[in-house]
């Protein structure tokens, strides 16, 4: 049998045929030996109106990752973190020779909203909600709290179509915040690495001001567009895994956190054992003894299900 990979958050779904159709409809017709579009306004206009905004109030990027990038080396100076989270946090900043704060996150995996507030001198603050590795959310007054303090802070929501909890409105308050969002997760789209930021258009200009004016390839940003026409597929997925991750979290309970998200933080490391019968999580650097595993689709849920209540077992 294949080996199962529900190590990287990836949506199981692949983009359907008649999808993938239209893009190539769109390179037959296309003049490769041009540039894209400079900024890109079509694809800003069109995420924008899908959020009920519009372009000003977008940035786009070569996946978020590349946007956490540009807006962590515009810091200068120190930038809080709540640990444990996204990796790629520390690792940019380590980068461009920025120090990280890193305040844990409470036992129930809450902000630690006093001492964040206790860091008056930070440069960049970033929150992560869903939170990966930990899977839940963070509540809007805490996130209310740490805007307040008015350095420029980041809020990524990555995994946000998994949880329904939207904070875009907090964009017309908090003129300090981005909220990242990207194609990768529940747009199917991992491989093209579009993502984009929301903010209010005087923070939305000063950061496309920093990216140079071909920032995305055509067909990459030509597919957010189509993805975009076609949500209510993306839409059925998300619900797919909603319920999946909701039936998977009932059935290995014992060795689970609960989440809002399209993984599950496991309350130990079993990636030796899962790796050893062909099914593949996600070891976590900066939480030892525990593991993430992504929801796939129902079969191969199933095969993770069954190894871990055997593991479960086995421990009993
Ligand atoms: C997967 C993930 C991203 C997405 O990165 P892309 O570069 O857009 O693929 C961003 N933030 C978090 C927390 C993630 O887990």
């Amino acid at each position: 049998m294949d080996d199962i990979f529900l190590d990287k958050n990836e949506n199981p779904f692949d983009i359907p045929e008649s999808i993938k159709y239209q893009l190539l409809e769109y390179i037959k017709n296309t003049a490769m030996n041009r540039y894209p579009e400079k900024g890109l306004p079509h694809l800003l206009e069109k995420i924008g109106n899908f959020l009920g905004l519009n372009g000003e109030n977008i940035i786009a990027g070569n996946g978020s990752d590349e946007l956490l990038n540009l807006i962590i080396g515009n810091a200068k100076g120190d930038i809080v973190i709540n640990t444990p989270t996204f990796e790629m946090y520390s690792f940019y900043a380590k980068n461009f020779d920025y120090n990280t704060i890193n305040i844990p996150l409470n036992d129930d995996f809450s902000i630690d909203t006093d001492s964040i507030l206790s860091k008056k001198n930070a440069k960049l603050i970033i929150l992560c909600s869903p939170n990966n590795p930990t899977g839940n959310i963070i509540k809007r007054s805490d996130i209310e709290k740490v805007l307040s303090m008015n350095i420029p802070t980041i809020l990524d929501c990555a995994y946000l179509d998994f949880s329904g909890e939207d904070y875009i409105d907090l964009i017309d308050d908090y003129d300090n915040l981005i909220i990242l969002r990207t194609f990768s997760k529940a747009f199917s789209m991992a491989g093209f690495r579009v993502g984009y930021g929301i903010a209010n258009e005087s923070m939305a200009k000063k950061l496309r001001g920093k990216q140079s004016p071909f920032y995305l390839n055509l067909l990459s940003s030509k597919m957010a567009e189509i993805m975009l026409d076609n949500y209510s597929i993306v839409q059925e997925h998300v619900k797919y895994i909603i319920d999946e991750r909701e039936r998977v979290y009932r059935n290995i309970k014992d060795l689970s956190y609960p989440s809002h998200a399209n993984f599950l933080l496991l309350k130990e490391d079993i990636y030796d054992y899962m790796r050893k019968n062909g099914v593949y999580v996600r070891k976590l650097p900066f939480m030892e003894n525990k593991s993430r595993l992504t929801i796939g689709k129902r079969e191969e849920n199933d095969i993770a299900i069954k190894l871990i209540e055997d593991y479960i077992q086995s421990r009993e």
